[in-house]
């Protein structure tokens, strides 16, 4: 070191030193500014900055040896082989070319770095060591061959760490570091080497080949030396260009990925290149740590088999998938993940979307679980009550044994309702649930199918009279007074019980035999239960006799269609009637189809009513003044059983109707069974340009897996949710829920059953679609709907709504924004 500070101080001009030293450092920044730009331009551009950076970077050692040799002992008169001092350059710029292409190949080896490194090394070494040969017309060169082996050392260490920082090269400061290293590199090898000579002076002209003198070579190191300052200042407009146009590449590129909602990394070769606010949140920390980092560390290692198959995974194969994560340190979050090429700053990157899915899979399950209970008590429904007696069914057959289904309905409730109103009865109604519940063992089912009927399946039933047990306890707790808002009601309760397998062998016939004990019960005068016997089978004889009857119907006329209107959510304009049928009975008068549909279907009349009724519809819309849609209900066995889109296409025909004009109304059972036939007929009446709605939406199966086998237009929001709006904060949600769900497929929402002012104004907050309901208009024969009803309704959706509406109350959000509807456009 001593050494090398000595040759420096006493044997060099300084201010040459100095000048050489300048021209080298500016030659260095040039050099890697330039291999910046070639990472950072298109890939097909790649070659060419490699190469100016390598000739830039020759230039730079050439010049730095040179100056500093005319600074070496200034006085001396010395003359250089033009050969070697031209190979000097060549050897340079070659090792420079091989050292940058390797430093910077795109796969990332370890490798790279000592391999850059030592050939960037060896190539200064070579270009100053050549160019000292050169000298040997005028002088002969001694070594000190310790020395020399020092100023190598130093030369491959000092290119090392360069090629070490070329990694990265998108800030400033690594560039200015990178630049740094080389210059040491060069300067330290140069004046250790300088250290390690002794030149022998001899005459000029002894040695052998052409010469060139200390004055053309200080011309052609002048010449070189404005040469670099030239690429200087090219490479300093370059580097602005470059860093103003990253920058506001980059800033655009974080302002849309921020205002994404899912987590976006971008990563090349597997190292995390940005992360948005979204991602920071999930990996708990600011996008300038993760990047860099290998994007595998940023996951627990149970998600790296994912991520690793989603990333060999063929571009054109890449289906966005549903896969669980779990951050490093954090708790698994199901995610869909897709990836994505893009162009990053001019190069490849690959672009991995995490979007989280536990909102959807809450909703789905909160849907899911919906569909299958009933909202108020959350007990089973009818569908899951089907399938549990199936199971006790299916148990009971091959275990042998018995089990009883007890078939409950409240006594006097139905005054409750209307003296006290909804609200109370409904209390009363989870009250009663409660009570029952404790009433029943734990592996009893307790399910609610309508109003105030009630279902137990008494699973380990093992003697009558351990129903006649429970249902004495029963009867008893439901006997005593509920008190709801500070009144004391007393209903009871009447109550028939089947027992397997005496009683019928099917969940039809157990819950047909339990309906007419307790029928038997109410005739009694209430609270009492009944077990069945086979003599109780008069309720089912009536229901024999009208079956007769209704076979008649079709022929007599008897049947009837009224409409009822469908209205635009944000206009209140109508843009569908929905055909609803009813009975005209000699006797009974108007017959609701609660009471016959089930009927018809049961005894296969459903096919010649159904067809009676598209038939009829079709045929009365082609008549109407205004060409709004008409929909049609479609019960599942008539799906099943006729040939729906047959006799649908005829009508339509016959009757000279727009298919665009004609809804078909179904519910999910319509896919229970053999979903793959059903939704080839759905599929058959959409490509005929019929639309096709889901009926009933929430009170079915399992709605959602529904949704995904076929696209249905829009669905009906049941009843039974729009009633409790506005009484609970829970049904508000659940309908939001809903709601969002179907605009989130894509499909249009209609709600059922609006009686009030308030549950409109809710759900026209929610952004519901279309309305229909006793508020706007009863069902009733199209005539009695006037042009002067068409105008109240209207007029019922121009008024703001109300600032004390629960919608307001409930802490809703304003409307949604929502493109101007086009009237009739709606299904
Ligand atoms: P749906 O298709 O869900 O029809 C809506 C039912 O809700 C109709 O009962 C309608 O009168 C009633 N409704 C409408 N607005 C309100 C309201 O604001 N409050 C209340 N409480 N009820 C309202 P409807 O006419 O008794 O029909 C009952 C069900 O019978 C229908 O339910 C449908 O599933 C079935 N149905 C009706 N007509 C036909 C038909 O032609 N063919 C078949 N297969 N089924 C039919
Ligand atoms: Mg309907
Ligand atoms: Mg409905």
């Amino acid at each position: 070191m001593l050494k090398v500070l000595e040759c420096m101080l006493y044997e060099h001009d300084l201010v040459l030193v100095a000048v050489s030293a300048l021209i080298c450092v500016l030659g260095c920044c040039a050099t890697t500014t330039l291999l910046a730009r070639s990472l950072e331009g298109p890939r097909r551009h790649f070659a060419g900055w490699l190469t100016a950076a390598a000739g830039v970077f020759a230039c730079s050692v050439w010049a730095l040896h040179f100056v500093a040799m005319l600074a070496f002992l200034p006085g001396r008169a010395m003359v250089y082989r033009v050969d070697l001092t031209a190979l000097s350059m060549v050897a340079a710029f070659a090792g420079a070319l091989v050292a940058f292409s390797v430093a910077l190949a795109p796969d990332r080896r370890r490798i790279r770095v000592p391999a850059g490194g030592v050939v960037l090394g060896l190539a200064i070494s070579g270009m100053h060591y050549l160019g000292v040969a050169a000298l040997s017309s005028s002088a002969s060169p001694a070594f000190d061959a310790t020395t020399v082996a020092a100023s190598v050392l130093v030369g491959v260490g000092g290119s090392t760490l360069a090629v070490a920082g070329m990694g990265d090269l998108r800030t400033l400061i690594r560039r200015a570091g990178v630049a740094m290293s080389l210059a040491l590199a060069i300067c330290g090898l140069h004046f250790t080497a300088m250290a390690a000579v002794t030149l022998v002076p001899h005459p000029v002209g002894a040695g052998s080949g052409s010469i060139v003198g200390t004055a053309s070579l200080g011309a052609a190191v002048g010449g070189i030396a404005c040469l670099i300052l030239a690429c200087s200042l090219v490479a300093v407009v370059i580097e602005r260009h470059l860093s103003l146009r990253a920058r506001q590449e980059l800033a655009r590129m974080r302002l849309m990925s921020n205002l994404a909602q899912e987590v976006l990394i971008v990563h090349r070769d597997g190292v995390v290149c940005e992360v948005n606010n979204a991602g920071e949140r999930l990996f708990r920390a600011p996008a300038r740590h993760l990047a860099g980092r290998r994007l595998l560390s940023l996951f627990a290692e149970e998600s790296h088999a994912a991520l690793i198959r989603r990333e060999r995974c063929p571009p054109a194969k890449r289906r966005p998938e549903e896969i669980e994560i779990r951050p490093v340190g954090g708790t698994p979050v199901a995610v869909e993940i897709s990836c994505q090429t893009i162009d990053h700053l001019g190069r490849p990157a690959t672009v991995v979307v995490l979007r989280d899915l536990t909102d959807r899979k809450r909703n789905e399950a909160r849907i899911r679980h919906l569909a299958r209970h009933d909202a108020l008590t959350d007990l089973p429904n009818r569908y899951d009550l089907q399938e549990r007696i199936d199971l006790a069914l299916d148990h009971a057959a091959r275990e042998g044994g018995q089990f009883a289904v007890i078939y409950i309905d409240l006594d006097r409730f139905k005054p409750v309702n209307d003296l006290y109103g909804h609200a109370v009865g409904d209390a009363v109604l989870v009250q009663v649930a409660r009570r029952i519940a404790v009433d029943v063992d734990l592996g009893d089912t307790l399910a609610r199918i309508g109003g105030d009927e009630f279902i137990v399946v008494q699973a380990a039933a093992a003697s009558a009279d351990r129903s006649a047990a429970l249902v004495a306890r029963m009867l008893d707790s439901l006997r005593q007074p509920f008190t709801v808002e500070g009144k004391q009601i007393e209903i009871g309760a009447s109550i028939g019980v089947a027992l397997y397998p005496q009683d019928g062998s099917t969940a039809d016939a157990l819950l047909r035999a339990a309906d007419a004990a307790m029928y038997r019960a109410k005739e009694g005068g209430g609270g009492a239960a009944c077990f069945y016997k086979v003599t109780m089978n008069d309720r089912l004889q009536a229901r024999l006799r009208l079956g007769q009857e209704l076979a008649g119907a079709v022929g007599r006329g008897e049947l009837v269609l009224h409409y009822q209107p469908i209205v635009n959510g944000i206009t209140g304009e109508v843009e569908t009637f929905e055909a609803l049928i009813r009975w005209n009975h000699p006797v009974r008068g108007l017959v609701p189809p609660v009471d016959f549909i089930p009927l018809a279907e049961e005894t296969g009349l459903i096919g010649e009513i159904g067809r009676w009724v598209i038939e009829a519809a079709c045929r009365e819309a082609a008549a109407w003044p205004h060409p709004w849609r008409v929909s049609v209900n479609v019960s599942p066995k008539q799906f099943r059983r006729t040939d729906v889109c047959e006799i649908l296409a005829a009508a339509i025909r016959e009757n000279g109707l727009l298919p665009a004009r004609v809804v078909v109304e179904v519910t999910e059972g319509v896919l229970i069974d053999d979903a793959a036939t059903a939704v080839a007929t759905l599929q058959r009446l959409r490509d005929m340009g019929v639309r096709v709605a889901l009926d009933d939406f929430g009170t079915g199966y399992s709605s959602l897996s529904y949704l995904q086998l076929f696209k249905f237009d829009k669905f009906k929001i049941d009843k039974s949710f729009v009633r409790r709006l506005g009484e609970s904060e829970d049904a508000l949600t659940l309908t939001r829920t809903i709601v969002n769900l179907g605009h989130n497929l894509g499909l249009l929402v209609t709600a059922e059953g609006v009686e009030t002012r308030s549950q409109l104004a809710i759900l026209r907050s929610l952004g519901c679609d279309q309305i229909q309901g006793y508020l706007v208009a009863k069902p009733a024969p199209i005539g009695s709907f006037t042009p002067i009803d068409r105008l109240r309704t209207m007029a019922l959706f121009r008024e703001d709504v109300d600032p004390a509406s629960p919608a307001q109350g409930a802490g809703l959000d304003a409307p949604p924004d929502r493109e101007p509807v086009r009237l009739g456009a709606h299904v």
